[in-house]
């Protein structure tokens, strides 16, 4: 088989969510949509559960998945329903479910579901993304209240530039939520892991770290202390000795300014390696860095091994983890860690910690 795979260190995503919830203070709802962020969310699930307030998905489908696989702790369902006939699911499976629009409302407003919903309703405080406004909030609140149909409703908003140091829009988003729920009971919930890092001020009852679990610090200048948890490794298939001025993989982009000794590693963008990264981008091979050259391709790529006499077919390579920061591929591609994450497909799945 193809020794390529994505290490998943559980010890390592526990000491994530344990350092979330201290540094927030209160309860911590573990996100895992998108499949944990590419890192397996049943696998993740299953070993955050002893510790974890509960979970948070993007859709029904992702919490019908964990409810099938035993997870019991609260599941949170962040774009709540599409249509009313998906409400008796969420009764069934006892989920928790955001409500970001009135279509939402009007669909508890007409439900007979049987028992209380547990809703979080969400406001838009400035990201003018999903939730109700801020003048239409309080009159949301009361409907659902007066609706019979729910419990709890926990109070919400998503920051927009929480990564964003002393960033003026995020104070004003804080000032906003707070000042609409003044005088409405009930749970609040603000922080993202930005939020939860970078902003105490937004501290209340419920953090939603998601990225942070990951190991991939969202302010990675600061030093946060969280671990990595995804090693993508593969090894080098083959290696080829070049004269200077000849070129390697498609378009020819790289060109060997001296003899080179190119290895070729088994990873490529079909496993979500990223295609955009130029030459010169960092890898490390039997724990040493070394860099990129040529373009990746589908189901490989090539790295400079001519500073790397000893390495050679078998050599290990790390594309990300602990010797390299998601965060710095990510920023060579021109994109960010939650991207890079979600899109690993392919490789070999391979868990310790348990
Ligand atoms: C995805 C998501 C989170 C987690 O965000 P991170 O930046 O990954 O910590 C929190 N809240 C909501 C509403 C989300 O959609």
């Amino acid at each position: 088989m193809r020794p390529t795979r994505a290490l998943i260190d559980l010890d390592a995503l526990r000491h994530n969510y344990r350092l979330a919830r201290t540094l927030h203070g209160g309860r911590a709802l573990a996100v895992v949509k998108a499949n944990a962020y590419g890192h397996g969310a049943i696998a993740c699930a299953r070993a955050l559960e002893p510790d974890a307030d509960g979970f948070a998905v993007a859709i029904l489908e992702e919490a019908l998945s964990l409810r099938a696989a035993g997870i019991q702790k609260p599941v949170l369902v962040l774009e709540g329903v599409f249509s009313a006939d998906e409400l008796p699911l969420v009764i069934d499976h006892d989920l928790w479910i955001v409500v970001h629009h009135a279509g939402q409302l009007a669909m508890i407003e007409a439900a007979t579901p049987g028992c209380a919903l547990s809703v979080w309703l969400k406001m838009n405080s400035g990201m003018n993304r999903a939730g109700f406004e801020p003048s239409a909030y309080a009159h949301a609140w009361q409907r659902l209240s007066a609706s019979g149909k729910v419990g709890e409703i926990t109070l919400m908003t998503h920051l927009a530039r929480a990564d964003e140091p002393d960033e003026e829009a995020t104070r004003d988003q804080i000032e906003t939520f707070d000042a609409v729920t003044k005088d409405l009971p009930g749970p609040r919930s603000i922080s993202n892991s930005a939020g939860i890092l970078g902003w105490p001020d937004g501290h209340r009852s419920w953090a939603r770290p998601g990225i942070m679990l990951y190991g991939a610090d969202p302010m990675p200048a600061e030093g946060h202390g969280v671990r990595p948890v995804m090693s993508l490794e593969s090894t080098v298939m083959a290696v080829r000795e070049i004269a200077a001025g000849e070129p390697v993989g498609y378009g020819a982009r790289f060109r060997a300014p001296r003899t080179t000794r190119v290895g070729l590693v088994a990873i490529g963008y079909a496993d979500g390696y990223p295609r955009a990264v130029p030459d010169g981008t960092p890898v490390a091979v039997d724990g040493t860095l070394t860099r990129i050259i040529g373009r990746v391709s589908m189901d490989m790529l090539t790295v400079d091994l001519t500073d790397l006499p000893a390495s050679g077919p078998g050599s290990r390579v790390e594309l990300w983890g602990n010797e390299i920061p998601v965060n710095r591929i990510a920023q060579a591609a021109g994109t960010i860690a939650y991207e890079l994450l979600c899109n690993v497909k392919r490789v070999q799945f391979e868990y310790t910690g348990y």
